[in-house]
């Protein structure tokens, strides 16, 4: 573990620790104050139950509260943005995979700050090894959860399928932090959390 942190400190992400879940949402609500905040879909954030407190402070665009596109454009745009991470490789590689593309849309875009708030369970091996785990674990899960109609959805495995309901459109590693974010913060929460 010390080596992958070590390696996402070297990558320009800022990474802070928690004991649990409950620490790292009194962390995001007491230093996020008077911003747009954006979150992405996210069992892990769901978990923590921060959005009423962010929102007493903030304005904070979630589908996962208020569906629709709309909102999600809303969050990809605001000057916060809040997501988990499929997996975190041992070179301290973020990655995510999408479906719509407005989760890994709101890493990319122009932000103040990124927060990745992530259980200890997504920290992989080598990159190979992370993208298995994204690929083969949070995927089929992500498409059980959400009722779609694809292979990966009854057998829990990841058949590369060319479903209508494929839910893995884009792939997104972060090698780096991005040259438009201001700050990119890992913050990883000592818990198995979401997939
Ligand atoms: S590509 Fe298809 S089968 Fe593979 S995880 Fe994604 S939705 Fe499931």
């Amino acid at each position: 573990m010390e080596k992958i942190l070590e390696n996402l400190r070297k990558n320009g992400f800022t990474v802070t620790e928690f004991a649990t879940k409950e620490a790292a949402a009194d962390y995001l609500a007491e230093s996020i104050r008077g911003k747009t905040v954006g979150m992405g879909g996210s069992m892990t954030l769901g978990a923590l139950n921060v959005y009423d407190r962010l929102a007493a402070a903030n304005t904070v665009f979630w589908h996962q509260v208020t569906p629709g596109d709309e909102v999600s454009v809303q969050a990809d745009n605001a000057q916060v943005y809040i997501t988990s991470a499929n997996a975190i490789s041992e070179e301290g590689y973020i990655l995510n995979i999408d479906g719509r593309g407005n989760r890994v849309g709101g890493t990319l875009m122009k932000k103040e700050r990124v927060l990745f708030v992530v259980g200890e369970n997504k920290l992989s091996g080598p990159f190979p090894q992370a993208l298995e785990r994204a690929r083969n674990v949070a995927a089929p899960l992500n498409a059980k959860r959400l009722n779609k109609k694809t292979p990966c959805a009854v057998d829990g495995a990841c058949h590369d399928c060319a479903s209508p309901d494929r839910i893995c459109r884009a792939l997104v590693v972060l090698w780096g932090k991005p040259m438009w974010c201001g700050e990119a913060e890992v913050l990883l929460i000592h818990e198995d959390l979401g997939y």
